[in-house]
């Protein structure tokens, strides 16, 4: 017993004091790259405790060095009554704008012109009628592709993906053909030592936002001028500017882009999914179990973990977990849970859960949300500064952090229902809307940044009861039917309430990154480069559902990955290429013939509108992440699913019998966004990425008058 005790306190104290050596205590370290959970409270106060010491000390050694012992003294009060004076009449930080207003920037991420239109010709978005005509109206060409994270990017840098580096949700990582999150990138720790049984990180490891180039709230910030930016997409991690939370991007604790887990007693025949797990209950219906977090850093290859109980309760059931318990009923959404995962003595890693009781005992099914990062104990940057998060959630309450917080993958694959998602969605527009109110009311920047999601996820997942040839429409209820015109005026309102929020001199732009099209037929691109010999397997194979499984690669001349690109297999650039640089442009060319004239065999429709080379739209490029070809599909259809993760399932075509029914990922010419002004346009904007130019001279006319 001595013995294990003493062996404990020399492992804890050869982590804590390695981690203190080796690490900025205020550096915040990636999930998932093993070390962030070191940065436990204590492991933080010491180091911070430390590093004052540190600089107290240093200039009084300085001084006595200087003066010595005595004069040092009377130099340190004088020092001291000089930072007192200047700290208390020091004029205060430049608010927003006592001239020239501010400019205030408002993104629906999704919103479609037609709809748009559509819906204000009817009277139901009254707000943005008004706005249309006190100022202007127009659609707005959106990027090539047409995704949310390369049209953000756009709208941040005033470039295009060529430039900024950003070319699709997913990239092929360029040592392997595995598809990675193309956004943000964890370099996890490169040194671990073993020590007593235990690995222990000896550097910091690295978040990187992938998106290259300047934001134009950094150039405000430059200009003088206090920037708030709220949730729009690719920031994270965050700017250093006025105030920033950043939005997709953001991970959970697992650092994946959202990992659910469900409890279920009912017997699983086989699933490939690790996070549901079958628990079986005690003779009263008790259960016992555990919430799996991130690996033990201290520990290759064990998982961390949260226990926690299930019991049958009169209305539902009963959770108890990590000192709290509480009730659920069915179909109900508990309140956020915190979660702690013990590390080693003081070391833990905390994030947050929502349960969602999806079917009651006898055969129980319970929902855990993937684990966010928590706000006011957050194990990654999400805001600038970093305490800016917490001092959000001391205003409106706790919220949903990581990226993609609107459980689409959920409702997609029918583990939650229409309704349980639509209360999700009515949950983070109510936190996003408290934000961006706050940060208006605060009056403390001149420009003022929000980007709502919402409107693109209802489109997403609800567009099968807006489009009447969707394979789903008939199934679909009447409330999910009205569920995308129900965002729109969602909008409409929290137009209003901006509206509502501003001064006779600030400025309005309210912008979408792209519109919407339905999602009818799944296109299996993989397949058709099989059938067109371009994608070859190994005798005896046939393909798989994800990661080119079976293809012979040197034999293989391209291959489709991510939601629009396809790939030459070039020698030099791929592990193992087979097209020589010279033969690539050729082969394009041939690719990009057959390709426009594929037509779906049951209606005769082509496919494909148009495919891009990459040396057209991304002129001067030397990015090996860009695919080299960008498909522009036609209305109704799109790469399937199987499709971006390097899947060849057997069909060209499949009818999409999944809630994701509407989507954006096709011919960019088919799915422009809208742009509103609060003020007259001199001409038209042209693209998503001239807004910065249209935003940075309103600033400097602000910073001139
Ligand atoms: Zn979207």
């Amino acid at each position: 017993m001595a013995n294990s005790s003493l062996a404990y306190i020399i492992r804890l104290a050869l982590a804590l004091s390695l981690v203190l050596a080796a690490c900025d205590a205020e550096a915040y370290i990636g999930p998932g790259s093993g070390i962030s959970f070191l940065q436990g409270l204590w492991v933080a106060l010491v180091g911070v405790m430390w590093s004052i010491v540190a600089i107290i000390r240093l200039p009084f050694k300085l001084l006595i060095r200087a003066f010595g012992g005595k004069k040092a003294a009377l130099v340190l009060v004088g020092l001291g009554f000089l930072v007192w004076f200047i700290n208390e009449y020091k004029p205060q930080a430049d608010a927003d704008t006592a001239s020239g207003g501010r400019t205030i920037v408002l993104g629906f991420d999704g919103m479609d012109p037609q709809l748009a239109r559509r819906w204000m010709n009817e009277g139901l978005m009254p707000n943005f009628t008004r706005l249309a005509e006190g100022g202007g109206f127009q659609t707005l060409a959106t990027t090539n592709p047409a995704q949310s994270p390369v049209a953000w990017s756009s709208f941040a840098t005033g470039t295009g993906p060529g430039e900024h580096g950003i070319f699709d949700f997913l990239r092929r990582s360029t040592d392997s053909y595995v598809p990675d999150f193309s956004i943000s990138e964890v370099k996890p720790t490169k040194y671990t030592v073993d020590l007593f049984g235990l690995r222990i990180p000896t550097d910091g490891g690295e978040i990187i936002n992938r998106r290259i180039g300047e934001p134009f709230w950094m150039t405000a910030e430059k200009m003088g001028l206090n920037a708030v930016v709220l949730r729009v997409p690719v920031t994270y991690p965050p700017d250093p500017v006025h105030h920033m939370l950043s939005g997709m991007g953001v991970p959970d604790l697992l650092g994946s882009q959202g990992t659910y887990s469900i409890f279920t007693t009912e017997h699983l025949d086989k699933t490939d999914n690790r996070r549901i797990q079958r628990v079986i209950p005690d003779q009263k219906g008790l259960i016992e179990t555990t919430l799996t977090g991130p690996d033990d850093p201290l520990a290759e290859g064990k998982p961390l973990v949260q226990p926690f109980l299930i019991e049958p309760a009169p209305r539902g059931v009963l959770v108890s977990i990590n000192g709290k318990r509480f009730e659920l009923k069915q179909g109900q959404w508990s309140d956020w849970v915190g979660v702690n995962f013990d590390i080693l003595g003081p070391l833990h890693t905390s994030g947050m859960v929502r349960f969602l009781l999806l079917q009651n005992y006898p055969v129980l099914k319970l929902y855990v949300s993937p684990i966010h990062i928590d706000p006011y104990d957050p194990a990654v940057p999400i805001s600038s500064p970093p305490e800016y998060a917490a001092e959000l959630a001391d205003k409106i309450g706790l919220y949903h952090t990581i990226g993609m917080p609107e459980e689409t993958w959920s409702l997609n694959e029918n583990q939650i229902s229409d309704e349980a998602y639509l209360e999700v969605i009515r949950t983070t527009l109510a936190e996003r809307e408290a934000m961006w109110y706050t940060a208006l009311e605060a009056h403390d920047a001149a420009l003022a940044v929000a980007v709502f999601v919402q409107t693109d996820r209802v489109s997403h997942m609800f567009y099968r009861g807006l489009d009447k040839e969707h394979p789903l429409y008939r199934q679909t209820g009447e409330k999910a039917r009205g569920a995308v015109q129900w965002i729109y005026q969602e909008a409409d309102r929290v137009l209003g309430e901006t509206l509502k929020r501003m001064d006779q001199e600030d400025r309005l732009i309210v912008l979408s990154d792209h519109g919407f099209a339905p999602f009818r037929k799944a296109v299996h691109l993989n397949r058709w480069l099989a059938q067109a010999g371009y994608l070859v397997f190994k005798p005896g194979e046939q393909g798989t559902d994800a990661l080119f499984g079976g293809v012979d690669w040197a034999q293989t001349k391209a291959y489709a990955l991510g939601l629009n690109g396809i790939f030459i297999n070039q020698q030099g650039r791929e592990p193992k290429g087979s097209v020589s640089v010279p033969e690539t442009k050729a082969l394009k060319a041939k690719i990009v013939e057959q390709l426009v004239n594929v037509t779906d065999p049951e209606t005769g429709d082509s496919l494909v509108r148009q495919v891009f080379d990459r040396s057209d739209i991304y002129p001067g490029l030397a990015n090996a992440e860009a695919p080299d070809l960008v498909i522009g599909y036609e209305k109704n259809y799109r790469a399937s699913w199987q499709t971006t993760l390097g899947g060849t399932p057997q069909k060209l075509l499949e009818d999409n019998y999944q809630k994701w029914s509407g989507d954006h990922c096709i011919d960019p010419s088919l799915v422009p966004g809208v742009l509103f002004t609060s003020f007259p346009l001199s001409h038209e904007v042209d693209n998503i990425r001239d807004i910065p130019e249209l935003i940075l001279n309103l600033l400097e006319t602000r910073a001139g008058g």
